[in-house]
């Protein structure tokens, strides 16, 4: 069972419920259940996912709620007396938004990708890597032993830009998905026209991961040739007055990339009105045009989690695979503590895991599954962390 908790609607204002998780209160959109006041649901990323029973919803959060307060206490005793940077950023996710955390799963169904960016190692142009595609009822299941046997309640759909996947088949994936499971829908497929993503928010998808990389315009044209900062930025806008909540960011440590450019980095995502910051390390992948250059170090990624956490006090922020690559033993723990309150897991099939080489040598590549869903939830607990919804 992954870490999320049922919380009980107790007040509805159009779609958007209020949601009590122990005394603590949360909004979330509700676009997909009819709901009464003093009924339960899952809620994630400020959406509600799931309806559930008042039995079950009061007999799971029976056996949660010595844990949910021992938790509570934890956060607050590492987040008391906050000294350097990182404590600051620390101190600050703990007063606006308590202890919650989100896990989210995710799928990365290809490998095939049209855009030839300079820092990805799936790059078209990288003819030493083996190219796999998930057929779409291997996704469906995926996505479904995800929800109904690993708890996730939401889920990435990623994939290189990979137009094998046309509308028709990312339609009949969605709900396929949908009619099986209750989740959280993100896809992370690229640049796709509006009218697509349209058509797959009526679907049911309700997020997109989709980050701007650098919100330096001739840096993004050097890196992503053909492509245009302007129509990255327009289509996120366009995304988000379609409904979809936006997850989005940049790399961190590009060559050529200066620390004014980070600072608009972090102004950029905010302005975007992002829901989940997504922003992590660049890693050079040895197959690509900047392998030769180096990674950031721990505490450059740190301190822009950090500073990005005091100029957003309410931001979710993703701690990132690559965040956790980068500093395998302590990279997860040291995001959590410098501002950052959601994670990733990744849920694709072992043997395609090695083959989404976007950066070599990943965490969790080939690991069991349930055996790193218990690592990270013994590390939640460590640290004080809930799987009570972040909020809108
Ligand atoms: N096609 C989708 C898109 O364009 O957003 C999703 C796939 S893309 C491979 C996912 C993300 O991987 C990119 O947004 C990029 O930030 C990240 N990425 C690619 N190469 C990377 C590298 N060498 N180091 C760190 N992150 C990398």
């Amino acid at each position: 069972m992954c870490y999320a908790i049922p919380g009980k609607v107790v007040g509805i204002k159009d779609n958007i419920v209020t949601v009590d998780y122990f005394g603590e209160k949360k909004k979330a959109k509700n676009d997909f259940y009819s709901l009464e006041r003093g009924e339960y649901v899952y809620a994630q990323g400020g959406f509600v996912v799931q309806k559930v029973s008042i039995q079950e919803a009061e007999s799971i959060l029976d056996t949660w709620k010595e844990l949910f307060f021992q938790l509570q206490k934890t956060d607050l005793k590492l987040a008391q007396n906050p000294k350097t940077l990182y404590q600051r950023a620390n101190y600050i996710r703990n007063k606006y938004l308590g202890n919650a955390c989100c896990i989210h799963g995710i799928i990365e169904f290809s490998n095939y990708c049209r855009c030839d960016c300079l820092y990805c190692g799936i790059r078209k142009s990288n003819s030493e890597l083996l190219r796999y595609r998930m057929e779409p009822d291997e996704i469906v299941n995926g996505a479904v032993e995800a929800a109904k046997n690993l708890g996730f309640k939401a889920l990435v759909l990623q994939s290189g830009e990979d137009l094998w996947y046309d509308d028709d088949k990312l339609v009949e994936i969605i709900n396929k998905i949908r009619e099986k499971a209750a989740l959280l829908l993100v896809l992370s497929i690229g640049e796709r026209d509006v009218k697509t993503y349209k058509k797959l928010y009526k679907t049911g998808a309700r997020g997109v991961l989709l980050r701007f990389e650098t919100s330096n315009a001739s840096l993004y044209q050097k890196l992503r040739p053909k492509h245009k900062l302007e129509d990255r930025i327009e289509l996120l806008k366009k995304l988000r007055e379609v409904g979809y909540l936006i997850f989005t960011g940049f790399l961190i440590g590009l060559p050529g990339q200066t620390k004014e450019d980070i600072d608009n980095d972090i102004k950029l995502t905010a302005s975007l009105g992002t829901d989940m910051f997504s922003f992590g390390p660049f890693l050079p992948h040895p197959q690509t045009p900047l392998g030769k250059y180096p990674a950031p170090s721990l505490d450059a990624v740190l301190s822009i989690i950090a500073n990005t956490r005091l100029a957003n006090p309410e931001a979710k922020i993703l701690v990132t695979t690559a965040l956790e690559t980068l500093d395998k033993e302590n990279g997860m723990k040291f995001g959590l503590l410098a501002g950052g309150n959601s994670l990733m897991i990744n849920l694709t099939p072992q043997k395609y895991q090695r083959l989404y080489d976007i950066y070599p040598d990943r965490v969790g590549i080939e690991e069991d599954i349930s055996r790193r869903i218990d690592s990270t939830i013994k590390l939640l607990h460590s640290l004080g962390r809930a799987p009570a919804d972040l909020g809108l």
